[in-house]
């Protein structure tokens, strides 16, 4: 009855035409990527959102949202549903999925400001296509660019591939439109920067749609010089030395567009054809020739005073590696179309960060503890990771693993997915570092947002207090909730 009265009030607020209610597509709203072996096997046991809505104006979603928090309806916002961390999954009866995608507009490209405004809905990729016609680059390329929106990019702080030259999403944003969940519409104004007090931008990047709706984002655009891309590969000996290699080159100063080691085991994943069974150290310099030349010449120098260092790869395989490497749509739906029809083997990855002294101890302490203590050790078919953001003072891990699928669907992330990715993060916070580098929090790393921000957690609450007084944004992401525990273990 009150779903029926629900609906028929969401028809009053936006035209039929753009409220979904098939259950095909609620089933696939009820959870994203962190379950997506249940969810292709068709056993996901999570509540079915009431509807899927999709705006197409701030004030349509400024309608919807002080409806909801009126009527205690929980709000999950929705892009571009390449979530892996729960973000989108489903832990309320009632609840409606805010779907932006129909805010597809770009606003506008302002070359001589070099920055460009889009409504969240836009893809990256199209963004991108559109600037590069220019000659310009947004910079940003996380591996899910052809799929992933601008709303969701900016609520996750994504990172892309490009980061150590262009930096996460965080330093790309100068200025947003969002909107809370009492209907209030905000604007944070386009300025190259500011001292007016704390800067708002960054309560809403990464907020994961717990405290406002993203509506419209400005972001930087930079130069694009594809004719001058350098690109290098080693093989080294071990993983401390990669990441030695990372440390001395960016420690110097000079900033690379891509500068990653992977582990031997991830290496056997992308470079099987010739990584000899070592890990494999990887940079790429991009823009201005005078800039390339003096990065390229850096980068050679520092691997080459290094020990450890075992021969360099011919440049063209990974120029070719790296044109091959982001996902499409059709391969998202690839991979689930092989669960459904006999796959018993999956893959996740869990990304934390930590400073350079830090992060070698991290990725012994997890792989060692795994290979020790997971009970289904035994069906690990991989483990590794690979180092891909790197800062002044530290980098980022990602870890990859892939297993044999020995139990019923249904049990698949309680008895892999979520066991391997908590010793992730336990002994990531253990030795101090950071239990999430860039896919944020979702509902599965929820239960340790308190130890991972310590006493500053005092401060996150109060956000949530004070932005969504009701509790209706996101039930269970960044902020845990015990009665969603059913849904988690
Ligand atoms: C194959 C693959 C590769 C990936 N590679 C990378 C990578 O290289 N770097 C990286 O950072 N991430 C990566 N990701 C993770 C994911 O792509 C990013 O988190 C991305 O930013 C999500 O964008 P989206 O548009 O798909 O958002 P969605 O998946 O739709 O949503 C993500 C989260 O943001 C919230 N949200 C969505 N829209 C809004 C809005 N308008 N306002 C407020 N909150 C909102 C959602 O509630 C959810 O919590 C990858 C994922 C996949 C599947």
């Amino acid at each position: 009855m009150e779903r029926d009265r629900l609906l028929a009030d969401l028809e009053q607020l936006i035209a039929p035409d753009q409220i979904v209610t098939d259950h095909a597509q609620l089933y696939d709203a009820a959870a994203d990527r962190y379950k997506k072996y249940a969810k292709a096997k068709g056993v996901l046991d999570n509540p079915l959102p009431l509807a899927i809505v999709y705006p197409r104006s701030t004030a349509e979603v400024a309608e919807l949202l002080a409806y909801c928090n009126t009527n205690r309806v929980n709000v999950i916002p929705r892009s571009g549903k390449t979530a892996t961390e729960g973000g989108l999954e489903n832990w309320k009866e009632l609840s409606v999925v805010i779907d932006g995608s129909l805010m597809n507009e770009v606003v506008k490209i302002d070359t001589y400001n070099m920055q460009a405004t889009v409504q969240a809905g836009v893809k990256l990729q199209d963004l991108d296509d559109r600037l590069r016609e220019l000659g310009y680059t947004t910079g940003h390329s996380p591996q899910s660019k052809p799929v992933a929106e601008y709303g969701g990019l900016v609520a996750t702080r994504s990172i892309g591939q490009f980061s150590t030259l262009y930096g996460g999403i965080e330093d790309m944003v100068v200025g947003l439109e969002c909107v809370f969940p009492d209907g209030q519409v905000c604007r944070i104004k386009n300025v190259s920067r500011r001292a007016a007090g704390p800067d708002l931008k960054n309560i809403v990047i990464g907020n994961e749609g717990t405290l406002c709706y993203i509506t419209e984002v400005t972001v930087k655009i930079f130069r694009y010089y594809p004719e001058n891309t350098l690109f290098f590969g080693w093989l080294v000996e071990d993983v401390e030395t990669g990441l030695e290699a990372l440390r001395e080159v960016v420690t110097q100063g000079y900033r690379p567009s891509v500068a990653r080691v992977y582990s031997e085991e991830d290496a056997n994943q992308h470079f099987a054809h010739f990584h000899k069974g070592l890990p494999v150290l990887i940079f790429t310099a991009e823009g201005p020739s005078h800039l390339v030349e003096a990065t390229g010449k850096a980068i050679r120098e520092a691997v080459g005073s290094l020990d450890g260092v075992v021969e360099q790869v011919d440049s063209k395989l990974i120029a070719d590696w790296f044109n091959n490497l982001n996902w499409t749509q059709q391969s998202i739906d690839d991979e689930v179309q092989d669960m459904i029809e006999n796959d018993r083997h999956d893959g996740y990855t869990t990304e934390i960060s930590g400073d350079w002294e830090t992060i070698p101890k991290i990725y012994h302490a997890v792989t060692d503890r795994i290979r020790r203590e997971f009970p289904r050790a035994d069906d690990l078919t991989m483990l590794g990771g690979h180092s891909s953001h790197s800062y002044i003072n530290g980098t980022n891990m990602y870890f990859v693993y892939n297993y044999n699928i020995n139990c019923e669907p249904e049990d698949e992330f309680r008895i892999y997915h979520h066991p391997l990715q908590t010793i992730i993060v336990e002994e990531t916070l253990k030795l101090g570092g950071s239990m999430v580098h860039h896919h944020g929090i979702g509902k599965f790393r929820s239960q340790w947002t308190k130890q991972e921000h310590g006493s500053a957690y005092y401060m996150l609450e109060k956000l949530k207090q004070a932005f969504d007084p009701n509790g209706v944004m996101n039930f269970g992401s960044i902020y845990y909730q015990e009665q969603g525990r059913k849904y988690l273990v």
